[in-house]
């Protein structure tokens, strides 16, 4: 959640008028202005916390989540069919469900070829050892005589 979504409750609804204004208001106050909004014959002006409204200039009444899209889209982001958000400046990188499952099986592959290849690399290592410990006691006197009984 952005902090801006922290600022804005979840039970608040914005007014977006024709002018850019924006004024957030809580929902179940709003249900009055939907309904004025509803009426064919009301009045055109409505007065509504210090703010008159003219029912020709309301956009519509949007949600939290509506506002949030609309500031990333004025942000330079877009939302990518698979209902992602990307910087216009990217291109959408996402991948379907079979390109996702091939991915993985990929990567799984990948994963078991990388633990062959370290337990081999250990196995190498360990001969290794094992071969210097053995010239190392060839070479070594006390070793020589520590082995006689
Ligand atoms: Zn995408």
């Amino acid at each position: 959640m952005t902090e801006y979504q922290n600022e804005i409750s979840r039970n608040m609804v914005c007014v977006c008028l024709t002018n850019g204004v924006e004024k957030w208001i809580e929902f179940e106050r709003a249900l009055s202005l939907i309904k004025w909004l509803q009426e064919q014959d009301g009045p055109q002006f409505i007065e509504y916390d210090g703010t008159v409204f003219n029912r020709s200039y309301i956009i519509g009444l949007c949600t939290r989540d509506d506002m949030e899209d609309k500031r990333l889209i004025k942000n330079g982001f877009y939302k990518c069919s698979f209902n992602y958000w990307h910087d216009n400046k990217e291109n959408c990188g996402c991948l379907t469900d079979e390109e996702k499952e091939e991915e993985k099986r990929r990567y799984d592959e990948m994963c078991v070829r990388q633990t062959l290849k370290r337990e081999e690399e250990d196995k190498e290592r360990r001969l290794k050892r094992e071969e210097a410990e053995k010239e190392r006691q060839k070479n070594d006197p006390c070793y020589l005589f520590s082995d006689v009984k």
